[in-house]
């Protein structure tokens, strides 16, 4: 039966990457992801390649049923260059994780935006809604906008397979946060990339579009989004030692610039000491703390100092892959 497989991507767009896509209709498919063939796609048109030598190359690496089409995948992919070598903008094939020993599970906040007004659904055309306060959590019209939109894709992301663990309205008004887990720190960054792909999709039918953007209200007094990286290794998973686990918090204390480059563009207006959030120019960890870079779950001490950790730093727009490979390469040069 033909089959639609939709090959999506990242462009080469900086400092915020966006997704692309195209359809390829195939004979059949097996379902796999070692059954697809490469495809090729014009990088000059999304910043990856000079007009000359245009071609680059589109490398399947995940697929999933595609439920909003009939007979029909999802496809993410890396993209390599006309040589067939890793693209600059693959922050994915730079994940050190071949034995997928990291897990993560990563919070995506984000605004549903209502474009003719350029405002958060929820928000009237002139001014602002009542200040934040009850809207995290909320059900009713006064409070929640755009469930509908909300719903549909936790629907489509379960149909898909995707292992979204919750999902609920966020601090201010229009503010939606789901959240996805996966063994493996690959794996992982796919399927927010394929939910976010998700999201966008439904939110052309209903006409309103996502703005992944970490602070777009600016410094009033609403929430920016976040996209917290809870992560854990088996050291961390087994540590049974405080000491463990400090050092692990220690090895990031070098590394903010290395971390901060990749944790989202504008974090500067988001990471302010206020809004639950730490100071972009300090770095911190403490249990339970949320205005910590990073917070030590109370999970992980009342089970004997092992689980995970929480990094609150990267933010809505951040790429998952580049998150995951700057944790994993830090938690790695931990003294331990
Ligand atoms: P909070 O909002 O309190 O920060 P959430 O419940 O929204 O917490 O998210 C916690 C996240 O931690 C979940 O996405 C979950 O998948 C993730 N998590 C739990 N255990 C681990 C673990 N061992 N390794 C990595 N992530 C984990
Ligand atoms: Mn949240
Ligand atoms: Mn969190």
């Amino acid at each position: 039966m033909a089959t639609k497989l939709e090959y999506i991507w990242l462009d080469g767009y900086k400092p915020t990457q966006s997704l692309r896509s195209k359809t390829k209709i195939v004979k059949s498919f097996s379902g796999k992801v070692e059954d697809l063939d490469n495809w090729s796609f014009d990088g000059s048109s999304t910043e990856q390649a000079p007009g000359g030598s245009s071609d680059c190359i589109l490398k399947p690496v995940f697929t999933c049923p595609d439920p909003g089409r009939k007979d029909a995948y999802l496809v993410m992919c890396e993209v390599l260059d006309s040589k067939g070598q890793p693209h600059e903008s693959n922050g994915r094939a730079h994940i050190e994780d071949d034995d997928n020993d990291f897990w993560f599970g990563f919070e995506q906040e984000y605004f549903l935006w209502d474009p003719s007004t350029n405002k958060p659904l929820g928000f009237p055309a002139n001014g602002y809604p009542a200040p934040q306060g009850p809207y995290y959590c909320s059900v009713g019209a006064n409070n929640a906008y755009g469930r509908e939109i909300v719903e549909e894709h936790l629907d489509v992301c379960l149909e898909a397979g995707l292992n979204v663990e919750g999902i609920n309205a966020e601090v201010a008004a229009g503010q939606w946060e789901f959240q996805i887990f996966a063994k493996g720190a690959k794996e992982a960054g796919d399927q927010i990339w394929v939910a976010r792909y998700l999201l966008e999709r439904i939110g052309e039918k209903y006409g309103v579009s996502i703005n992944w953007h970490c602070k777009p209200l600016g410094q009033l007094d609403w929430n920016g989004s976040g996209m917290h990286a809870n992560f854990s290794n088996t050291l961390l998973r087994t540590a049974n030692s405080e000491e463990k686990f400090k050092a692990v918090c220690e090895a990031f204390r070098p590394a903010v610039a290395d971390c901060i480059a990749v944790y989202g563009a504008d974090n500067d207006q988001r990471l302010t000491g206020k809004h639950e959030t730490a100071s972009i120019h300090d770095f911190s960890y403490g249990v339970s703390d949320r205005g910590a870079s990073i917070r030590i779950p109370l999970y992980a001490v009342d089970h004997n100092w092992s689980g995970y950790l929480e990094d609150r730093r990267p933010n809505s727009a951040a790429d998952p892959y580049k998150v995951a490979a700057v944790i994993i390469k830090t938690v790695k040069s931990a003294k331990i």
